[in-house]
């Protein structure tokens, strides 16, 4: 009892006091610790208003932080954020725009709260860097969407795959969306496949911006987009949809024509036990299917 005492006040001041790195994060992203080491490095608020995005965003346009190399910022948040927390351990290498390169760890507990820790490998690991870099770069574009930068069909796949997996272990609930913009053909022949892109980029910042750490969304292809939601009762899973969708009836994905608005149709499942990655995706396709026939710009969820 007493070392446990102790060992709590001692814990965080040797978090505070270490030259690692240390920084935690809730489930919606908001950073809530981070110590001296981390500060000097990252500029952070902890008053609870600055999520990962916003300290990435800000150091980037500080030139602190992480070294980015990218004329669009917000694209790199969008592939980033489709790895960040999907797996309960995570470790890759960063350059700092201070010239220093970190080992950067998250460890993700199940109610979605992250520790970020991070060491300084400057001296450690120089041999083969290059190639390392090339390699993380490759296994990054092999799971990104070129166009909207979210996750592609492979990488969404075996991310649910996954949750499946262990959704059946320990018999927790799981929830399948499929997306499908709507007559989005028309989009395309009325104001050109370049304002198409436009819109589906606009669509999967939406789509993105609506999950929790513990959800993962992709693009499958074409104008079609899935979201997967665990935890959450059904009730939940569709005003997590239903407010998508308002959403995206406000989005003025077209900068140069306010007034465009465009709607989307989606067809919710829940996960049924042992049923497989395929057949989960194909009663959410019938959903999808009902929602166009409906009338479309609706959600269709099927018991
Ligand atoms: P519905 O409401 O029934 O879904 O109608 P729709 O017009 O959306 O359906 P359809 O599947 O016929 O059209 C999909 C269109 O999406 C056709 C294709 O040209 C367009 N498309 C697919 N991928 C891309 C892309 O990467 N960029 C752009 N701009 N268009 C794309
Ligand atoms: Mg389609
Ligand atoms: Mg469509």
């Amino acid at each position: 009892m007493q070392v446990n005492q102790e060992l709590h006040a001692v814990l965080p001041e040797l978090a505070h006091q270490s030259e690692l790195l240390i920084a935690m994060f809730d489930q919606h992203d908001i950073l809530h610790y981070a110590n001296p080491a981390f500060q000097a490095v990252f500029a952070v608020r902890l008053d609870g208003s600055m999520s990962w995005s916003t300290m990435v965003f800000e150091n980037y346009a500080m030139r602190r932080g992480v070294a980015i190399n990218t004329d669009d910022i917000e694209q790199w948040i969008a592939s980033a954020y489709s790895r960040r927390g999907k797996l309960p351990f995570r470790a890759f290498e960063s350059d700092l725009t201070d010239g220093r390169w970190i080992w950067m760890t998250e460890t993700v507990q199940e109610n979605g709260w992250m520790m970020c820790i991070a060491s300084d490998i400057t001296h450690l690991r120089q041999d083969g860097r290059e190639l390392r870099q090339a390699r993380d770069q490759a296994l990054r574009a092999a799971q990104t969407d070129m166009l909207t930068s979210i996750s592609n069909r492979r990488h969404i796949s075996q991310i649910i795959q996954q949750a499946i997996q262990d959704r059946h272990q320990k018999s927790m609930s799981l929830h399948v969306a499929l997306f499908d913009l709507d007559f989005f053909k028309n989009v395309n022949d009325s104001f050109g496949h370049a304002a198409g892109d436009l819109v589906l980029i606009s669509f999967a910042r939406r789509l993105q911006a609506c999950t929790r750490r513990n959800d993962a969304c992709g693009r499958l292809g074409g104008e079609e987009f899935i979201l997967c939601l665990p935890q959450l009762t059904t009730a939940q899973a569709v005003q997590v949809v239903e407010r998508l969708l308002e959403d995206v009836r406000h989005d003025m994905a077209l900068p140069d024509m306010p007034d465009f608005r465009y709607t989307c149709s989606a067809g919710l499942v829940q996960l049924r036990a042992g049923e497989t990655l395929e057949q989960v995706i194909d009663r959410a396709d019938q959903a999808l299917y009902q929602a166009k026939e409906n009338g479309r710009n609706r959600l269709v969820w099927l018991d």
